[in-house]
């Protein structure tokens, strides 16, 4: 093969990034699109093999065993992980993703000092800052990545959980920034005066990994899915960089895709919390100073809810992360097939962030084989709440918070599902305590609220089996 016939084998491949990407747009044709992206992504790693000098066996042999322990803790974890472990697994990946990019530019640099191929002039300011920016950006996303993944995960207790509040990021932190990243400038300016020197790269990572930690710390609550999808760009800018580095045509193509995809998704999420992205990374929404106040609601029983929903012409769904845990969307989608039976219209009202993970509600619900058409997104649904005559709240909390309404606290300024505005609002959900961001809600006290309380999958057994008795 010359070199023009590798070249044919990125083409191909990034078309079929190109085209994966078209079809993840849409809920439908989203498993194609993972498919062609697959297939995409053999292509490349088989043509970059096969491109390699098969006379250095040492080389084989590593690349080999690489891909294959990759590879079998890939399976491994992607068989084991349950639906509510997927957000993690999503920002573990996205730090993965850094850290192979700003491994291979490390290695590269290191490579090219030892071997003292280091070029002059604007060739090496080029490679140099390239390299420099690939271990600021990969560094910082492996670092953020693994903090993010902390902070979804519930923190492990050992460090105290400090450091998954979403408030815990003083002022003076953003200076602290600043002299961080005005140090890994200086430091990328060092490494072009001493090409040779590779304690400026050794001191660039060391300082973009506490970077990364420092960005993540103050965001948490309703605020993490904009850095759970900032720091996916990200990871795709550094592999863009490293291709860069190395001169590989499909590293940039798909960095520069990922990049691009997530920068797309962060603005989404940035529209959905109606936060500005500047604002996310760089004030803390402070907590809420609301005095805790204790207080009780009586719960309903599923006799109670099925009686009410007797007769009733409309009901809006609000699934949220509580679903995802009890896994309880087949229940609740036979639950909308009994009311439809009686002649009531059913719809799901979907935040944007409801879950733990951008279009997590429609992958469950998808599974239960709830129709496409019956999902409908926040904006349209709440022109229709104040129709609504029962509102079920399966495992939501912050996504129907009327908390967020005011201009405080963790969920300030969020567009919320109107689950209020209905006639009768159900919620089911073990207890009256918080969602994610970590404030409480006043509609679980509303006299026109019911609370079914239980794991979701065992009160909506409960409530289909009182649907069907009554
Ligand atoms: P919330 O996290 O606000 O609330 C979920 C509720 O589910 C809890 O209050 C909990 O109450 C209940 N729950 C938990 N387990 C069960 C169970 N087994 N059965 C029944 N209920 C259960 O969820 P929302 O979906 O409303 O909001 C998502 C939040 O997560 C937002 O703040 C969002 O910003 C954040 N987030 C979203 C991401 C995304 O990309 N979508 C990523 C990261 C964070 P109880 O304990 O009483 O049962």
């Amino acid at each position: 093969m010359d070199l023009a016939m590798w070249d044919v084998g990125y083409l191909v491949a990034s078309i079929l990034f190109i085209m994966g990407l078209k079809k993840l747009g849409h809920p439908r044709t989203a498993p194609t699109g993972n498919l062609y992206g697959a297939t995409g992504m053999l292509v490349a790693v088989v043509v970059t093999i096969a491109q390699m000098n098969f006379g250095n066996v040492d080389n084989f042999i590593l690349i080999i065993a690489g891909l294959s322990t990759g590879g079998i803790i890939g399976y491994v974890m992607a068989i084991r992980v349950q639906m509510t472990g997927m957000p993690e697994m999503v920002a573990l990946f996205n730090g993965f993703g850094g850290a192979a990019s700003a491994l291979v530019a490390a290695s590269e640099v290191f490579r090219r000092i030892n071997s003292g191929e280091i070029p002059a002039g604007l060739e090496l300011q080029v490679a140099w800052i390239a390299i420099g920016l690939s271990a600021l950006v990969g560094w910082m996303t492996l670092t953020g990545s693994l903090l993010a993944m902390m902070k979804l995960k519930g923190g492990v207790e050992i460090f105290g959980t400090w450091y998954r509040t979403p408030t815990w990021g003083p002022e003076w932190l953003n200076y602290v920034k600043g002299i961080f990243l005005i140090g890994i400038v200086g430091l990328i300016y060092m490494t072009m005066e001493e090409p040779e020197n590779s304690t400026y790269v050794i001191g660039i990572i060391a300082l973009s990994c506490i970077l990364g930690i420092l960005f993540v710390l103050p965001i948490g609550g309703a605020d993490m899915p904009v850095v759970v999808s900032l720091l996916n760009s990200l990871s795709g800018i550094a592999a863009a960089f490293t291709g860069f580095i190395i001169g590989n045509n499909v590293l940039i193509i798909a960095g520069s895709m990922v990049g691009a995809a997530g920068l797309i998704l962060t603005n989404i999420m940035c529209k959905a919390m109606n936060r500005q992205l500047i604002d996310v990374l760089f004030k803390s929404f402070g907590g809420s100073d609301k005095e805790q106040v204790t207080r009780t609601k009586v719960g309903s029983d599923p006799e109670e809810v099925a009686m009410i929903c007797d007769g009733i012409s409309k009901c809006v769904i609000i699934p949220g992360y509580g679903m995802a845990v009890s896994q309880c969307q087949h229940q609740v989608r036979e639950f909308a097939d009994i009311l439809e039976e009686n002649g009531c219209e059913v719809k799901y009202g979907i935040h944007p962030v409801a879950g733990r993970m951008p279009g997590h509600m429609n992958v469950l619900l998808a599974e239960a084989s709830v129709p496409y058409e019956k999902l409908i997104e926040m904006e349209e649904i709440n022109s229709e709440m104040s129709d609504c005559d029962v509102a079920l709240v399966v495992g939501a909390n912050d996504t129907v918070n009327p908390a967020a309404r005011t201009g405080e606290g963790p969920l300030a300024g969020m567009p919320i599902i109107d689950a209020d505005k209905a006639r009768v609002v159900v919620f089911v959900k073990r207890s009256l305590s918080v969602g994610y961001a970590g404030v409480d809600n006043d509609l679980f006290y509303d006299d026109k609220t019911m609370m079914l309380f239980g794991d979701g999958k065992k009160m909506m057994t409960e409530l289909l089996s009182a649907m069907k008795e009554s």
